[in-house]
């Protein structure tokens, strides 16, 4: 396996010209797209038109005239397609934690006779924390419970309310099965909130077929969105005219002009509207969603497993990353599109990568988490973030004292 055979497969990859769609500064390999999504060029034009124009020229008609009203549905609708769901079941707004604090309430809502919350240890804390925060807020009402994965199903009867996880494991990557796990909860009665931050984008994702309740997502990562882009909330339409979440908000009301004194929330979706939407940051992800608008999710998926199959490969053939030790599922069918490494020195290897120009992330206490993105990464591009890798890792460079120091963010 060498680069002749990484370029070969770059000739052949249908995806090759998307991406053309995005601004990649030079010298730089971006394997960190399952944290922050590089820029896309038709958001540095959109943003510009919506500032120039829309904010700069028309000012507060722009509500009407540019229809910042509906921002917050039309980028739903957009992003219905990519996880299976119909225009009306995709709301985008506040951000991931927050919608899921809203869906957590609703679910509850409907399972008024059921106080279990069940989740795994190993979710994404800001889950955890929603689901503690309400928890600690309503008493005996709810209780948050965590299990390991194997372990959940067991726990289902009577008692449980909703299931919350995520598809994709942000530290290992690993994939759930949202139709099976979906259909156990549905059998004792329970609600599903499924989180797709790393598979909204990164992978076929059919909710509808899954039968799924609710879901959330986020809009910076495989979406592209841009930092602290909105996030979105999906509800089935079987459940719509039962929703009702707490943060009664005016955007959610039925009509918030009327500027009444008592809440009356909206029909269907537009309840979790909470307050003024982000016209910036909705603007940038709906021109972020763009690239999406004529893609297969099945080639891309196709791409993203090639993609993970090589570097394994690469890196268990190579004797120089023999102290890497893959976190991820060896069956790519088990996993999402990025890579998790253990390693003591993961936060220093790290840092010695950026600096040679790869860009992967940390996630504590010892991963080297690494994306991989179809869109805009080639095969020669993960061939030489492997190479780079080796070096380090064969001249022991993540020692040096300058990449020791633990940045805010990581
Ligand atoms: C990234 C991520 C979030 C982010 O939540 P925000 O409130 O949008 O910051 C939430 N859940 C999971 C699983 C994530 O990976």
């Amino acid at each position: 396996m060498s680069l002749m055979q990484a370029r070969q497969w770059d000739k052949s990859d249908p995806l090759a010209a998307k991406r053309d769609a995005f601004y990649l500064p030079p010298g730089k390999i971006y394997v960190d797209g399952n944290s922050l999504g590089p820029l896309p060029l038709s958001v540095k034009k959109r943003l510009t038109q919506v500032v120039d124009h829309q904010w700069g020229e028309d000012l507060i008609t722009s509500w009407n005239q540019h229809q910042w009203i509906t921002l917050a549905q039309s980028v739903g609708a957009r992003i219905a397609p990519l996880i299976g769901a119909k225009h009306d079941e995709v709301i985008c707004a506040d951000s991931t934690s927050i919608n899921l604090f809203k869906l957590l309430c609703a679910a509850l809502n409907m399972r008024s006779d059921r106080s279990r919350i069940l989740s795994e240890k190993g979710n994404f804390p800001t889950d955890l924390y929603m689901a503690q925060g309400l928890e600690s807020l309503i008493g005996n009402r709810a209780r948050l419970e965590l299990y390991e994965p194997q372990d959940l199903l067991d726990q289902l009867d009577e008692s449980v309310a909703v299931v919350m996880l995520t598809q994709v494991n942000f530290r290992s990557g690993r994939l759930h099965d949202m139709a099976a796990i979906t259909k156990a909860c549905h059998k004792a009665g329970a609600l599903v909130i499924w989180d797709l931050a790393h598979s909204a984008g990164a992978l076929p994702v059919d909710l509808n077929a899954c039968e799924v309740d609710m879901a959330v997502g986020c809009g910076y990562k495989y979406l592209n969105g841009g930092p602290g882009a909105p996030a979105f909330a999906y509800v089935a339409k079987r459940h719509h005219s039962k929703l009702f979440q707490p943060l009664t908000g005016w955007m959610g009301h039925a009509s918030p002009f009327s500027f009444e004194t008592k809440y009356t929330p909206a029909k269907g979706l537009n309840q979790l509207l909470v307050g003024t939407p982000s016209v910036l940051a909705l603007s940038a992800l709906d021109a972020a969603l763009e690239v999406f608008d004529s893609l297969d999710m099945q080639q891309l998926r196709k791409k993203s497993v090639a993609m993970t199959q090589a570097f394994v490969q690469w890196i268990d053939s190579d004797e120089r990353t023999a102290d890497l030790q893959l976190g991820s599922p060896r069956d790519p069918a088990q996993r999402g599109s990025q890579l998790a490494w253990h390693h003591p020195h993961a936060y220093s290897i790290c840092q010695a990568m950026i600096e040679r120009g790869v860009i992967a992330d940390f996630r504590a206490p010892d991963i080297l988490r690494m994306g991989f993105t179809p869109l805009y990464l080639s095969f020669e591009d993960i061939w030489l973030a492997k190479e780079t890798l080796a070096e380090i890792m064969a001249g022991q460079v993540y020692l040096r004292p300058r990449f020791q120091h633990r940045q805010q963010v990581t």
